[in-house]
């Protein structure tokens, strides 16, 4: 027996199967798109990726109206591919890499702007700028075979059917076999863990009673709408 009952935890729906995705760990890239490298301040970095985390209780369902976040002034949308993992990968090599994935899904990885900016100025940890409660919603996933090859598939994101972002995958700097054998040089990487990738240009704020469209080719959208701060 547990001392406490704790909420229970998201499970991702997955298309075309009764049961579900179970999430253990959630692994983001940062700044993996030359041009948002660019509109953050910095050039890009071709050597390697850099990564953050998010605590899987940072999950939320696509569908969902949040609270416009406490803690910010500054809440941000990043509209980004999400590759879920079902086999094992440590010190991997990029082919053995692709054989990991198990499926894609539309995430968006919300941000306290200001909040992650303080952390860059004082050279502080990024906790309170990302990794925060219904900052990682995600869509249900496709199977990696139904989805195919990752090529020039558009992702976007529209805010209240304005344009925001709008790129191609190919235009990924780190592609996800090279994340994921990077990222296996760290960790014992498996089933449950989920890895967003990084999001295009246009990053922006939100407002309450903001809804949020975001899309790739090929996979289920995913919505999402920003309400009142509690
Ligand atoms: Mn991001």
């Amino acid at each position: 027996m547990s001392l406490f009952n704790l909420p229970p935890q998201i499970e991702i729906p997955v298309n075309g199967e009764t049961d579900t995705y179970p999430v253990r760990r959630i692994f983001c890239v940062g700044r993996n798109y030359a041009d948002h490298a660019r509109e953050m301040g910095q050039e890009p970095d071709l050597e390697a990726p850099f990564y953050f985390t998010k605590t899987p209780s940072a999950l939320c369902m696509t569908g969902s109206t949040i609270p416009y976040a406490p803690g910010t002034k500054d809440f941000h949308y990043e509209m980004e591919l999400v590759v879920a993992l079902g086999g094992p990968a440590f010190r991997t090599t990029r082919e053995e890499a692709e054989k990991a994935v198990f499926a894609y899904g539309c995430g968006l990885d919300m941000t306290r702007r200001d909040r992650q900016q303080d952390g860059k100025d004082k050279r502080r940890p990024w906790d309170l700028g990302k990794d925060f409660e219904d900052s990682a919603v995600i869509a249900p996933l496709t199977r990696a075979k139904d989805f195919g090859a990752i090529k020039n598939q558009n992702i976007t994101l529209k805010v209240n059917d304005i344009p925001r972002q709008t790129a191609t995958l190919d235009q990924l700097l780190h592609d996800v076999p090279a994340v994921i054998a990077h990222l296996s040089g760290y960790y014992h990487l498996g089933p449950g863990d989920l890895i967003y990738t990084g999001t295009p240009a246009g990053v922006g704020p939100v407002a309450v009673n903001d809804r949020l469209i975001g899309t790739i080719d090929g996979l289920d959208s995913i919505l999402l709408t920003i309400g009142s701060p509690e």
